[in-house]
C-alpha cells in the first residue's frame, strides 16, 4: 500500500503515519524526519537545508524528490509506505508521479487531514508544552512565528495538491478535527473502502515491531497448521458417521421387514389355521 497524507503541520499527519505503520506494517517516510536527520548528521543536504528548515521555508524540491526516490528504493519500502510531509508542491507531486511510474509502482490514496487552522496553534502549544515536560527536544521551527509562516506557505503552496489528487481521484478528506482513534479509524475505512487494504487488518494484529509481527505470524500460521489436520480429521470422520448411520438404518430397516415377515406368516397360519380354529393352532404352534 502507497500512500501520502497531506495536512498543515499539526494536522496529525505524523501521528497518523506512525499509527498505520503499527497497523499495516508499512514505512513512514517523513522527508521533515530525514531532513532534520541529515541536518543533526552534517551531511551536505543537512548543510543546505538547515536555515531554510528553520525559517520555516521549503527546501528545495529536487533535494526532496532525491531523497524520497532513493528512499523508496529501500527493502522495508517495498512493502508500502506513507509519504509525510511529501509532496508539498505541485512539482514535487509531478515529481512523484514520474517517479513512482519509473519504479512501476502505484499510488493507492491520498488522505488530507482537514483542520480548522485556528485550532493549530493551540495544538502545536500544546505538544511543545508536553516534549518539554517529557523533557524531550522541541523542533525549532515549532514556534507560533515559524508555525505561521509555514501555515502561509502550505496554503499556497501545498494547498493546490488538493485540486491535485481530487481531478486524479485519489483524494480522500477526513476531519482531523476528530479524536486521534477516529480519525485513524476513519482512515481505514477509507482504506477498506479503496481496496487499499484486506478487511481483516486489525489494529492490535500488527505488532509495533517486526520482529514481533513476525512471530505473531508464525504462531497464527503454526495454529492454522494445527487446526487443519483437526478439521480434516472432521472432514473425514464424518463419511463414517454417514455409513455408520446408514448400517444402522439398514439394520433397523431389515429388523422391520424381519418384524413384518413374521407378523404376516403369523397371520396366514392364524388365518389358514382360523379355518380349523384359531385357539388349536396357537396351541399347537405353541407347542412346537
Ligand atoms: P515537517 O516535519 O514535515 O513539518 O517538515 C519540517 C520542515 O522540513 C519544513 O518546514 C520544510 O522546511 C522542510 N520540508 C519537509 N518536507 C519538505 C518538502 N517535501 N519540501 C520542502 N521542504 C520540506
Amino acid at each position: 500500500m502507497r500512500i501520502i497524507l497531506l495536512g498543515p503541520p499539526g494536522s496529525g499527519k505524523g501521528t497518523q503515519a506512525q499509527l498505520l505503520v503499527q497497523r499495516y506494517g508499512i514505512v513512514q517516510l517523513s522527508t521533515g524526519e530525514m531532513l532534520r536527520a541529515a541536518v543533526a548528521a552534517g551531511t551536505p543536504v543537512g548543510l543546505k537545508a538547515k536555515e531554510i528548515m528553520a525559517s520555516g521555508g521549503l527546501v528545495p524540491d529536487e533535494v526532496v524528490v532525491g531523497i524520497i526516490s532513493d528512499r523508496i528504493d529501500q527493502p522495508d519500502a517495498r512493502n508500502g509506505f506513507i509519504l509525510d510531509g511529501f509532496p508539498r508542491t505541485v512539482p514535487q507531486a509531478e515529481a512523484l508521479d514520474e517517479l513512482l511510474r519509473h519504479k512501476h509502482l502505484k499510488l493507492d490514496a491520498v488522505i488530507e487531514l482537514r483542520v480548522n487552522e485556528s485550532a493549530l496553534l493551540n495544538r502545536v502549544e500544546t505538544r511543545v508544552a508536553q516534549m518539554r515536560e517529557r523533557g524531550e527536544e522541541v523542533r525549532v521551527d515549532d514556534t507560533p512565528e515559524v508555525l505561521t509562516k509555514r501555515l502561509a506557505s502550505y496554503r499556497t503552496q501545498t494547498e493546490p495538491l488538493i485540486h491535485y489528487y481530487s481531478e486524479r481521484r485519489k483524494l480522500s478528506t477526513i476531519d482531523g478535527m476528530m479524536a486521534i482513534d477516529e480519525v485513524t479509524r476513519a482512515v481505514h475505512r477509507q482504506l477498506l473502502a479503496l481496496g487499499a487494504v484486506e478487511p481483516k487488518t486489525h489494529a492490535r494484529s500488527a505488532a509495533k515491531s517486526a520482529p514481533a509481527k513476525k512471530a505473531k505470524a508464525t504462531k497464527t500460521a503454526t495454529k492454522k497448521a494445527a487446526k487443519k489436520p483437526a478439521k480434516a480429521a472432521k472432514k473425514a470422520a464424518k463419511p463414517a458417521k454417514t455409513a455408520k448411520k446408514a448400517a444402522k438404518k439398514a439394520v433397523k430397516g431389515a429388523k422391520k421387514a424381519a418384524k413384518k415377515t413374521v407378523k404376516k406368516a403369523a397371520k396366514k397360519t392364524v388365518k389358514k389355521g382360523s379355518k380349523k380354529g384359531p385357539k388349536k393352532v396357537t396351541k399347537k404352534r405353541a407347542k412346537r
